[in-house]
């Protein structure tokens, strides 16, 4: 009886046992399933850049895929990056409708405050009230705006610039930089997501470079309603066509990276059309080389980012060296926000400019 009895407590024991390295193995199993891989190792449509050699994700939940955004793999800094972008361009939108939405500047103070019970309970008395004086805002050629205590309205009073062209921009910016860091978090996850979050980028590029003509070509051809909206309508036609033309999943291959990045470039350099024309209008103001110098400077940080896009230098002088960090992608996402900040100080410049300078101040008009 008491043998029998051993025997069983063996076989129990050796039946947990089994099941413990059963476990184990499993366990194992999954988590290489969710290890870096290289890139002989990853399937056909994420072998986009052969110089990057290693720490490649591939197939992972979205679970995972999202927790690695606190982790290292050659995706971390190309999502950080444009991350970072975003958070600084929606700092800046606060600060901007601060300056006129009372409840914006309320909430900006609120962030160093804990939220005091009252507060919660004004909160949707306040949120109405923001979202009118929001739209009433961003809207307006801001007559009612005289007694609002930002720094254009102090000088003498033109009738204040409206504001929807500058947002506009910020918007597009945060759009761009949102759907970018998006897609290099998550398009590890399938190849159907991945398609899709790559059209999403493609329109978030194309997002901004149409957005961010809006400001210099609205405050400078404010005069010439006629130019103004040729120009707004020829680069947001050219922004559709770009994204149309896009949409083709053959497009989205590494093959096809000179190709995209000619197309965007084209619209930038539409860019130069009206530059050209706004110096021939030649307003006279000594801002204009201020300005003159943030687009150049912003052009500069485009133009050069899209050649380490394009040339993927440094990683095909070193394949696997730059797996990490220092690679073309992360160098160029470093220009482009170089250059949306570049565009920004030169939005803020002709917003000023044109709080001073009405129409009818202005000295040529076509
Ligand atoms: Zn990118």
């Amino acid at each position: 009886m008491e043998f029998e009895s051993q025997q069983l407590t063996m076989e129990e024991k050796l039946e947990n046992k089994r099941k413990k390295l059963n476990q184990r193995k499993k366990k194992k199993k999954k988590e290489k399933q969710y290890k870096l891989l290289s890139y002989e190792e990853l399937p056909e449509y994420m072998k986009e850049n052969e110089y990057i050699r290693n720490y490649y994700r591939a197939e992972w939940p979205i679970k995972n895929a999202l927790l690695s955004l606190f982790s290292w793999h050659n995706e971390t800094l190309n999502i950080w990056t444009h991350l970072l972008g975003f958070f600084a361009f929606l700092g800046l939108t606060l600060v901007h409708l601060s300056h006129h939405v009372p409840e914006v500047a309320d909430f900006l103070g609120h962030l160093t405050w804990s939220i005091s019970t009252n507060a919660v309970e004004n909160v949707s008395s306040n949120l109405g009230t923001f979202f009118v004086e929001a739209v009433a805002f961003i809207k307006l050629p801001v007559s009612l705006q005289a007694d609002a205590d930002v720094v254009e309205s102090a000088l003498p009073a033109a009738a204040a610039a409206a504001r929807w062209p500058f947002f506009v921009f910020l918007g597009g910016s945060m759009f761009c930089l949102l759907s970018s860091s998006a897609c290099h978090l998550l398009c590890c996850h399938s190849r159907r997501l991945s398609l899709f979050l790559l059209r999403m980028d493609y329109v978030g590029i194309a997002v901004m470079i149409v957005t961010s003509f809006f400001p210099p070509v609205y405050y400078i051809f404010q005069c010439d309603p006629h130019w103004r909206a040729t120009y707004l309508v020829a680069i947001s036609a050219m922004g559709f066509v770009t994204v149309f033309t896009l949409l083709s999943p053959q497009l989205s291959t590494g093959k096809f990276r000179a190709y995209r990045a000619m197309l965007f470039s084209g619209m930038g350099l539409f860019g130069l059309v009206p530059a050209a024309h706004a110096a021939v209008l030649n307003w006279g103001d000594p801002r204009r080389g201020v300005t003159m110098a943030y687009e150049a400077a912003m052009a500069a940080a485009y133009l050069t980012g899209t050649v380490f896009y394009v040339t993927r230098v440094p990683e095909r002088w070193k394949p696997g060296w730059f797996d990490l960090a220092g690679h073309s992608h992360q160098i160029f996402h470093v220009f482009v926000i170089a250059g949306a900040a570049a565009h920004y100080g030169a939005a803020v410049i002709f917003l000023q400019w044109r709080d001073q300078v009405g129409c009818e101040q202005s000295v040529h008009t076509l």
